[in-house]
């Protein structure tokens, strides 16, 4: 069996499995990508139907992003003949007088400043357009037209598909129980032995910590455990992709939705809703309190969106204390390239895959990663205080 190859992805989930496609597209047989658990299983972040995809961010870093990301998407959608975005339109919602990152002042002027068109809507040209909402006069949005959803389960089955065309071995079922530089490169330690690359590249999602302390590191990360509920509303023809956006509530809490897609049923989540946990310490069982609150904020604003509960499913965040991406080689080992997704990566994991390629065969990227050091206070400064905290669930 083959020991030796020119890069190593752990990990063969929503980034990991892109990885390991934009590596295979140059290296070929020189890539091997390790998965600890079956490919596609549900126990990390990236396994569900559907993801937002938007270029509405507050923060130009993320627009930047947003840019190439739609293109790239559409590559691999030509490649493998696979639909994989669905533009459903979005809409950003804010409770008038929401501060901070949520004000949608800032949303609006980041997009102004890249020259991405939007519309700006009174809660009244909201529910004129979409009477599926019911919204208080204090309400305001922003609508963007290129906003929807990615199928994100069948993105990670297609970048495995076709690194595999390119050449690329797949292992699952196959823990990486560390990492150790070798000189040159990297020894990749399992319980079928070692493997060796010039380059790893690490997106081991909420278990990162875990092989960074085998290089005695440890990153700030909170993992969170997050949940969706599928409701098998009985309006399918309203909440039907061509008439439906996907939506984004923004105030002290945040809630975010989706048509029909998928399965027969509308699905919403709350944003950092649940509990703290570690990938060991996650259940898989719904949190009543979370279904909650976002039962009672759909019965007052899109009441029609509710049915039956298809079911809820659980999933975890994995977060740096500012919110943002680490996308960067682990301090002191250039040979590791590491991401952490920061709970809202998948719309990216496309172009995540092509920047790690270009990290690991280049040593450097075409694309705007500098906001995304691991030197930043936000990683380095063990002081730097969380932003993410969901105050309204913290004081329920
Ligand atoms: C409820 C929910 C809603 C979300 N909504 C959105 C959204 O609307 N839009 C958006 O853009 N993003 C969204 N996200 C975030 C997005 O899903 C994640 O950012 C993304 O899926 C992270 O992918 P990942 O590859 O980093 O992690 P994962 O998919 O968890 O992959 C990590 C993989 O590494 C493997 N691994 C770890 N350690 C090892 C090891 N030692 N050996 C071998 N394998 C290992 C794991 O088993 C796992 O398969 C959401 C997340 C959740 C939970």
């Amino acid at each position: 069996m083959r020991r030796t190859y020119e890069v190593i992805v752990v990990g063969c989930g929503g980034i990991g499995s892109a990885a390991a496609y934009w590596l295979a597209r140059r290296a070929g047989a020189d890539v091997l990508a390790i998965e600890q658990f079956a490919l596609g299983h549900d126990r990390g972040s990236s396994q569900d139907h559907s993801r937002i995809i938007r270029r509405s961010y507050h923060n130009p870093d993320y627009i930047a992003l947003a840019e190439p990301v739609y293109d790239l998407w559409s590559e691999v959608e030509e490649e493998s003949g696979t639909t994989l975005v669905v533009k459903t339109g979005g809409l950003d919602l804010e409770a008038i007088g929401t501060t901070g990152i949520k004000d949608l002042g800032h949303c609006a002027a980041a997009m102004a400043t890249h020259g991405i068109p939007y519309e700006e809507l009174s809660a009244a040209e909201i529910m004129y357009r979409w009477p599926q909402f019911q919204l208080p006069d204090a309400t305001r949005g922003l609508y963007q037209a290129d906003s929807g959803l990615v199928d994100a389960a069948k993105a990670n089955a297609v970048h495995v598909a076709l690194a595999r065309l390119h050449g690329a071995t797949i292992r699952d079922r196959l823990p990486v129980r560390a990492l150790r530089p070798n000189g040159d490169g990297v020894d990749v330690v399992t319980d079928d032995g070692v493997f060796s690359a010039g380059h790893v590249v690490l997106a081991g999602g909420a278990w990162t910590n875990t092989l960074l302390g085998s290089l005695g590191l440890h990153w700030p990360l909170t993992v969170t455990q997050e949940q969706v509920t599928y409701f098998a509303t009985p309006h399918l023809r309203e909440f039907a992709p061509d008439r439906f956006p996907i939506w984004i509530w923004r105030a002290r809490e945040e809630f975010y939705g989706f048509p029909i897609y998928s399965e027969v049923a509308t699905k919403a989540g709350q944003d950092v809703g649940g509990a703290e946990v570690t990938a060991e310490t996650r259940t898989f069982e719904p949190d009543a309190p979370t279904r909650d609150r976002l039962v009672r904020f759909l019965e007052r604003h899109i009441p029609r969106f509710l049915g039956p509960e298809l079911y809820t499913k659980t999933c975890l965040y994995t977060m740096p204390p500012d919110r943002h991406f680490v996308i960067d080689a682990a301090p002191g080992f250039p040979n590791i390239t590491v991401t952490a997704d920061a709970g809202h990566a998948f719309k990216f994991a496309t172009l995540f895959g092509r920047i790690l390629s270009q990290l690991a065969l280049d040593g450097r990227t075409e694309y705007p990663i500098g906001p995304f050091t691991a030197n930043r206070p936000a990683i380095t400064d063990p002081a730097f205080p969380p932003i993410f905290r969901n105050e309204a669930v913290l004081s329920a």
